[in-house]
């Protein structure tokens, strides 16, 4: 598209130029900006989990540790922070993975109903143990095939299904996967649905960037990185399809990912990796 005007001036020749260049440094300013952002979140998420575990070893070494119980108490803390770096580290090095495409995909036929419903049962013992009631429909038959990544569409439903498990509602908290064709041709959708806190509606294009958490001590509370959707976005978009959300707070929220039946063809593509 051509830049013609600015606000109702003509531009010719070098003035349209210059307008371009500024927007290309702007974007780049926005770019460096975000990269930034991204870093001093990493340092900060990282630096949280270790100077609590340095606070709970240095009280060891200083008094604690003639108290049984309140080593006990202290050594479980330190067990606990460790796993959330863990979680961190493991979910940093995915998002970059996916980010510099280096996590190629490969489209294989999958018989789609059957792997959601296993990540479904996956989650069983989680559900339970937050009394979530959590079920599987399913509109397809279990021959139904895609042409999709295996161990993407598993990062992606691991992902909504435990943030559906960890966001739900107090009372009679339930969530609900179904897999169903969609209205348009050559598309399936998967849905993740749960009666939980609901997202607001400034806050639903938000949550899908890195790091971005409605509730902070709530996620981390729950064992959250701010990671998931991010993650999430990139594995359906490698796969070339959507994701969709209708979420009201209070009532729930519904994650849908479209996906398309056939790989598209487009051997250019990075993302196609391997399987080309
Ligand atoms: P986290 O590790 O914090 O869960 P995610 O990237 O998976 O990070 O999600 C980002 C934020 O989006 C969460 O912190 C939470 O505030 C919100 N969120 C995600 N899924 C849901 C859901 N099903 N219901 C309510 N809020 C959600």
């Amino acid at each position: 598209a051509k830049i013609l005007a600015v606000n109702g001036t003509p531009l010719s020749g070098p003035p349209r130029a210059a307008l371009l260049v500024f927007h290309n440094i702007t974007e780049l300013r926005r770019l460096e900006r975000m990269r930034q952002d991204f870093v001093a979140n990493v340092s900060h998420e990282l630096k949280t989990p270790l100077a609590s575990i340095r606070a709970y070893a240095d009280s060891l070494l200083d008094w604690a540790l003639e108290d049984p119980e309140i080593t006990r108490r202290f050594v479980s803390q330190i067990d606990e922070q460790a796993e959330r770096l863990d979680v961190l580290i493991h979910d940093l090095l995915s998002l970059a993975r996916i980010e510099s495409g280096q996590d190629l995909i490969t489209f294989r036929p999958l018989a789609l109903a059957p792997l959601v419903e296993r990540r479904v049962e996956s989650f069983r013992d989680r559900a339970q143990s937050r009394n979530v009631s959590l079920s599987f429909v399913t509109e397809l038959p279990p021959q139904f095939t895609i042409l999709a990544d295996e161990e993407a569409l598993r990062q992606i439903l691991d992902n909504l299904i435990d943030n559906a498990i960890k966001y739900s509602s107090d009372v009679d908290p339930w969530v609900k996967v179904v897999c169903r064709g969609d209205g348009e041709a050559g598309m399936v959708a998967i849905d993740v649905i749960d009666n939980g806190l609901g997202i607001a509606s400034e806050e639903q294009t938000r949550i899908f960037e890195r790091f971005y958490r409605v509730d902070k001590a709530r996620s981390r509370e729950r064992g959250g990185t701010g990671l998931g959707l991010a993650i999430v976005k990139h594995l359906v978009q490698a796969l070339r399809g959507e994701i969709e959300l209708q979420s009201r707070v209070g009532a729930g929220s519904r994650f849908t990912v479209r996906l398309p039946r056939q790989r598209p063809a487009n051997p250019s593509d990075p993302a196609l990796g391997a399987s080309n």
